[in-house]
């Protein structure tokens, strides 16, 4: 069984991996040293993988005190780059490389090119954007590494991105998913169809419905799209890639440990449930991750997948835990909504989640979701009737559907309120 021997291999490397990070990280860096004192662990306690569980968290808040260069454990000459978050609120987060990082982060991003079929004849154009942050240049970096062709287009500029497409017939588009749908939208409208040589799309950066994915791959005639989660504290994008069977998103755990941890409990979730990522680093430098909490939301996918590889999968990103609520005692998340909506090609993508307490004390959950452009307004009552099945179904709690006009509630370029709660 080679498969039981892999995950023996997998597990070793973890624990020597956990071993090394921790004694680097005790050794290097004065703010870890110092959370691992107050938490009394030394790095000679950890022996076992389930050792981690000892080992005290590092948040968001941790790294605005450590600014700017937070979580740094090897001195300024070992460092060769940085990067940083476009966070919009406060100071951004900054990160150190090493030149072995960035030699690391570039192997994992070329597994990820392998891994959604290409071979060096492909052609990459890379519409992400390009400076501090970590989307161009990892991209590059991996494509170059695979041994690829790159297209070095950066974002925006939808007449030369289509430009590109027509002259240099390029086979693989990277881009955020909503440049996904202006681009495959451009190219509906051209006309172009015929005459560019587009096959994939490898997207990230943000969270997609099945229904936007739909309409990308219906316009633009491509035959593979790719999610690939991206976090600027762990390398930037390509630490995975979504599987080409579309099971998941098989993960490089030779490279992190990934926790799913209940966010108000910190406790691990049982396997396939719900919670918050927390990822540990096996081999990072400059500045290592130790139970690190992303804040994001997914669950492990348990079982092997069928496209053969072995390494394992976690599912799409389903929201933040910040933008969980509890409704009659059940941890919801926005994105579970998104997800059952995502099975009704009848309704759109935008959705609200209204709370309100009635009169007779108990709370009540409405759900607002927008009809379909071309949708026939009198299959509403039928339709709502079984969007809520599906959500007592899934999420095990009832709620009220209100199908509305198509633009009838609020966009927003960027990330829209979802949850109103009124109780
Ligand atoms: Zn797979």
């Amino acid at each position: 069984m080679p498969d039981i021997r892999f995950e023996e291999e997998l597990r070793g490397l973890q624990l020597e991996g956990l071993k090394w990070t921790v004694k680097h990280a005790y050794q290097g860096s004065h703010y870890y040293r110092m959370k691992f004192d107050e938490a009394g662990v030394k790095p000679q306690d950890i022996s076992s993988p389930d050792d981690l569980s000892k080992l005290p968290f590092t948040v968001a808040d941790d790294l605005r005190e450590g600014y700017p260069f937070p979580l740094r454990s090897v001195p300024f000459e070992r460092i060769v780059r940085i990067h940083a978050s476009s966070g919009t609120t406060g100071k951004r987060k900054v990160f150190c490389y090493t030149q072995k990082d960035i030699d690391d982060w570039a192997d994992m991003f070329a597994r990820c090119y392998e891994m959604a079929g290409l071979t060096q004849e492909d052609r990459v154009q890379i519409a992400v954007g390009y400076g501090v942050w970590t989307a161009g240049v990892g991209f590059q970096l991996g494509c170059e590494k695979f041994g690829a062709l790159v297209i070095p287009a950066g974002p925006g500029n939808l007449d030369m991105q289509c430009q590109f497409l027509e002259d240099f017939q390029s086979t693989v588009l990277c881009c955020t998913a909503s440049m996904g749908l202006l681009m495959a939208e451009e190219i509906e409208r051209r006309g172009l169809r015929d005459r560019i040589n587009l096959s994939k799309i490898i997207y990230g950066s943000e969270r997609s419905s099945d229904a936007m994915r739909k309409r990308i791959i219906e316009l633009s005639g491509v035959e593979g799209m790719f999610d690939i989660p991206g976090l600027t504290e762990l390398y930037g994008p390509g630490t995975g890639l979504e599987c080409p069977k579309h099971e998941g998103i098989h993960y490089w755990a030779d490279y992190y440990i990934l926790e799913i941890l209940d966010p108000e409990t910190l406790e691990p979730v049982p396997e396939g449930e719900t919670g918050e990522m927390v990822v540990t680093t096996l081999r990072k430098e400059a500045a290592p991750l130790i139970r690190y909490r992303t804040r994001d939301l997914t669950r492990i996918i348990p079982h092997r997948c069928s496209c053969g590889n072995i390494l394992p999968m976690h599912d799409r990103l389903l929201g933040r835990s910040d933008d969980m609520f509890i409704f009659r005692a059940v941890n919801i998340y926005p994105g579970q909504i998104d997800h059952i909506l995502s099975g009704f090609p009848e309704v759109g993508s935008e959705f609200q989640v209204i709370l309100d307490r009635g009169a007779d004390g108990r709370d009540y959950m409405t759900i607002k979701v927008e009809r379909r452009e071309e949708g026939d307004p009198s299959g509403d009552v039928p339709l709502g009737g079984r969007i809520e099945e599906a959500i007592k179904k899934q999420v095990l709690v009832s709620g009220k559907v209100e199908i509305v006009n198509y633009s009838g509630l609020p966009r927003s370029e960027r990330k829209s309120k979802r949850v109103f709660d009124n109780r």
